[in-house]
């Protein structure tokens, strides 16, 4: 049996603070990451054919997925992708920069009207979710998803995100949600969120 694992996070816990301090990034990875993956791996556990395949690509199909397990796999399946996705665009002191810079500068008018759009959108939603930028067919756009939904299942290509879960900021923010995401801002990983975008264009 293929069983998922936790992907290296590629960075010690305190690399992201004081944006996201080391005991937040810690426990997200080890206890919330991990979680999902062994929660995924129950799911898949008697679906040997759906093991093998890429999460990703289960996420862009979801009606292949047997009816019993569709919902765990989309939550946990998410859980996983999400994260991957969440840890590996984080980095301190990367200038934006690349096409993707001048690509959303084309699509969203400026950088500041940029952020704007997308930190209102991550304050603004309601319960536990993700705020994306995504490309669908060429043109970037903002989205937000609840739960654990990823947008690959709208047929949208993930550039960015972020954990907008009371659990990703609750230890140093408490209800400040707010300022959790304007100062996302710091640590964006433009180099790879870059290389996404030049992969996928
Ligand atoms: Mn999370």
């Amino acid at each position: 049996m293929t069983e998922h694992k936790l992907p290296e996070l590629g960075y010690d816990y305190d690399a992201l603070e004081p944006v996201i301090d080391a005991k937040t990034v810690e426990i997200h990875y080890l206890k919330h990451h991990q979680s999902y993956i062994n929660n995924l791996n129950v799911a898949l556990k008697n679906n040997p054919e759906l093991q093998s395949l890429n999460v990703e690509e289960l996420l862009k199909d979801v009606d292949k997925i047997p009816k019993n397990i569709k919902r765990d796999v989309i939550n946990y399946g998410g859980g996983v992708v999400n994260h991957n996705l969440f840890w590996k665009i984080l980095k301190k002191n990367v200038s934006f920069q690349g096409e993707i810079a001048n690509k959303i500068k084309k699509d969203f008018g400026s950088y500041e009207n940029f952020k704007e759009k997308f930190s209102s959108s991550a304050k603004n939603l309601f319960g536990s979710g993700w705020t994306w930028l995504v490309l669908n067919e060429r043109k970037l756009e903002i989205v937000t998803t609840f739960n654990q939904d990823n947008p690959l299942s709208q047929g949208k290509f993930p550039l960015l995100t972020l954990d907008v879960w009371e659990h990703a900021y609750y230890l140093k923010y408490q209800n400040k949600r707010a300022d959790y995401v304007d100062s996302f801002f710091e640590i964006i990983n433009w180099e790879e969120v870059n290389k996404l975008f030049l992969d996928n264009k």
